[in-house]
């Protein structure tokens, strides 16, 4: 539970940002125009794939990248460099603000290693690392949580939103609490409220299957991060492949195929776009399926074997789906228990958009667990939300900023 050091935004702020969103699987360079008005737009949007190196060798590489990306970015676009940019750096992993744009990285999540990175602050990093490239037209004025950039982009145009989730890489939550009601908060004591980074990929107080104690074993980072491996788009994918080995080698699927054991043997041979292609196909014959297996090398999979395949996968988005509807309906019974408010959820991330029918089987599960109240909850795809919503915590910042300097001058 990670004090963001914002509140939900006016809707009145206006100007032109920089926002950078490193996420986990893309790093992204956004220009966002805010009209006042509770319309965020993204001018210009410039997305780069994070290598492995960069993921897991140092920091001052990673680091590196990022100025690089920056520096192409303000090139492609025609920033011109005699002019100061207000940048806002939505940095998805666990970090201990101690101000609106400085936080110190408490661990990596989501696959990254980079050396020297753990327990430094990462503003720190970003400006040194565009120091070592000369790039001066950027200041640094916002650091932001993915969730927190989702929920402040949402509620630029919704007051009612209270609630921010990313369904991606990684999965995490953030919501609003009373500033008393939050201990780690340091800051002056005043009424109102604040945005909490939850950090609920780490909830480890659901049962693990067998499948779920070999995948973590095998990740980077065992022990840690339970929820996040169960729900999300990085894990879902090996989850089902795990499954499928341990049914390949019980005799249950592909018995006319042998090879396909082989085939899957190998780590990220399935992946959760794999799953989404796979469940969306409504063809009698499964035919997308049987043309995913015939790319992977099996031709003589039966109709069998590909409904099998398709209900494996069903089976470990579907567990996905109702753990992430679950942890929603908790913390909206955490706000709110009588659920007499309406409650906006701002969503985004790649698994939330594109598996099928992920959005729908929410809202299925949320009506199992409050029946006909479940209507006072709406979701809302915040598109871009993390890069978007950064650039309105940049305004904020700008705003106190100024409004310091003035009230010292
Ligand atoms: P990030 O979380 O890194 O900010 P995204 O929200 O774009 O980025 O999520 C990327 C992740 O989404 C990928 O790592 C992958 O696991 C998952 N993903 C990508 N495409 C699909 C798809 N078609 N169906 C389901 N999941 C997908
Ligand atoms: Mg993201």
């Amino acid at each position: 539970m990670l004090p963001s050091f914002v509140d939900r935004p006016k809707g009145n702020e206006k100007g032109e940002f920089i926002a950078l969103d490193l996420g986990g699987t893309n790093f992204r360079v956004l220009a966002v125009n805010l009209d006042g008005k509770g319309v965020a737009t993204v001018l210009n949007v410039s997305k780069f794939a994070v290598h492995k190196k960069y993921m897991q060798g140092t920091g001052e590489q990673l680091f590196n990248f990022i100025a690089d990306c920056i520096n192409s970015f303000l090139t492609e676009n025609g920033f011109k460099r005699t002019k100061t940019y207000d940048l806002a750096f939505t940095f998805s992993f666990p970090v201990q603000q101690t101000s609106i744009a400085a936080g110190v990285l408490i661990a990596w999540t989501k696959g990254f290693t980079a050396k020297g990175v753990q327990g430094k602050d990462v503003v720190n990093l970003l400006n040194e690392a565009l120091k070592r490239k000369h790039i001066d037209c950027i200041r640094v004025t916002a650091l932001a949580n993915d969730t927190v950039g989702t929920l402040v982009a949402g509620s630029y145009k919704d007051p009612i939103c209270d609630l921010g989730v990313i369904m991606g890489t990684g999965t995490n939550a953030c919501y609003r609490e009373k500033r008393s009601n939050i201990k780690k908060f340091k800051g002056p004591d005043f009424e109102g409220h604040m945005i909490v980074n939850m950090e609920w990929g780490n909830f480890d107080k659901v049962r693990l299957t067998c499948y779920d104690r070999e995948l973590d074993a095998s990740s980077v980072n065992p022990g840690a991060m339970h929820l996040e491996k169960m729900v999300s788009g990085m894990y879902l994918g090996e989850l089902a492949r795990r499954v499928l080995v341990d049914g390949i080698k019980r005799d249950i699927i592909f018995l006319n195929a042998p090879h396909a054991a082989l085939i899957f043997k190998r780590k990220g041979s399935l992946k959760t776009s794999h799953m989404s292609l796979i469940e969306g196909d409504e063809t009698a014959g499964l035919d997308q399926v049987d043309e995913f297996l015939k790319q992977k090398g099996i031709s003589d999979s039966t109709l069998d074997d590909r409904i099998l395949l398709k209900r494996l996968c069903r089976l470990v988005s579907s567990r996905a789906v109702g753990l992430g509807a679950t942890a929603i309906a908790a913390v909206i019974i955490w706000m709110d228990p009588e659920l007499r408010q309406m409650h906006t959820v701002a969503i985004d991330g790649s698994l939330f958009e594109n598996h099928p029918g992920f959005p729908s089987k929410m809202t299925g599960v949320l009506r199992k667990l409050y029946g006909v109240k479940a209507e006072k909850i709406a979701w809302v795809h915040s598109k871009d939300g993390s890069g978007r919503g950064a650039a309105i915590i940049a305004a904020v910042a700008a705003f106190s900023e100024k409004n310091r300097k003035m009230m010292q001058e």
